[in-house]
């Protein structure tokens, strides 16, 4: 027991690491300190004006585009959107789209959360892609489909030193050339801020739950 204990204990401990190595946060202040203010939607985004979209749109997009990156965050866990999200790139290649995904190493709420789910789909490995070997890449991205994620494509953690975020290296998915959001709402994600890449010109929000948008997504193409 006591060798088992020690085991699932270092475990704990390495994964704590990389997860705060991920964040760019010491270990004290993740275990001590306060993340985000909990959920409300903030008062930026009353103010500012978004393009919505809906699942045709979506999926004419993306079928016209020569290549997509998927970026899943932990809304694709809630919604168990994982197998849906596969049938979608399937259909996407046979359009001959080249589909790659991107997976922050703190993106969904453990380390390995994304790879975790997309491995239960039976998404192929050489398809994913960690942050540091795709983040160069996405200029040349037609599009960007992120699903359920927030924080780990916020751009203020590269503007912003006041930020809870600060210094987080981010996923730059506003490079790409359009990204669509797949989201309920404009509701901020775990660090409780809102995020500038809604309201860009080359973003079009899809609101709705991960899953069933995905699933409108499949029928329509
Ligand atoms: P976020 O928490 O930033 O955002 C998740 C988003 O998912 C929300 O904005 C929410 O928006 C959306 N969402 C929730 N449910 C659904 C649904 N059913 N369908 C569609 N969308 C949904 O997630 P990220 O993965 O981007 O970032 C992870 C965050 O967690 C980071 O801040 C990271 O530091 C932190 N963290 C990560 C850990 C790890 O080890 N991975 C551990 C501890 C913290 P809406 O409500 O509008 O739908």
């Amino acid at each position: 027991m006591i060798i088992v204990g020690a085991l699932v204990g270092s475990s704990g401990a390495i994964l704590s690491y990389i997860m705060c190595k991920a964040m760019n946060r010491s270990f004290t202040s993740v275990i001590l300190g306060g993340f985000g203010g909990g959920g409300e939607t903030s008062e930026l985004s009353g103010e500012k004006n978004v393009s919505p979209g809906s699942a045709d749109d979506a999926s004419f997009i993306m079928k016209n585009a020569s290549s997509v990156v998927i970026v899943p965050g932990y809304g694709l866990a809630v919604a168990q959107a994982q197998h849906a999200v596969r049938e979608m790139a399937d259909l996407l290649k046979k359009h001959d789209v080249n589909v790659r995904y991107a997976i922050h190493p703190v993106a969904g709420r453990m380390p390995g959360h994304m790879n975790v789910l997309l491995a239960e789909a039976n998404v192929p490995y050489d398809d994913v892609f960690e942050l540091d070997d795709i983040n160069s890449d996405l200029p040349n991205i037609d599009v960007a489909f992120v699903i359920g994620a927030n924080d780990v494509t916020n751009p203020l953690a590269k503007t912003d030193p006041q930020s809870p975020i600060a210094g987080m290296p981010i996923l730059d998915v506003e490079r790409c050339k359009t990204v669509l959001f797949v989201k309920r709402s404009l509701s901020p994600g775990y660090a409780g801020i809102d995020n500038p890449v809604f309201y860009n010109q080359n973003t079009m929000m899809l609101f709705g739950d991960a899953k069933k948008m995905t699933e409108e997504i499949v029928k329509s193409l």
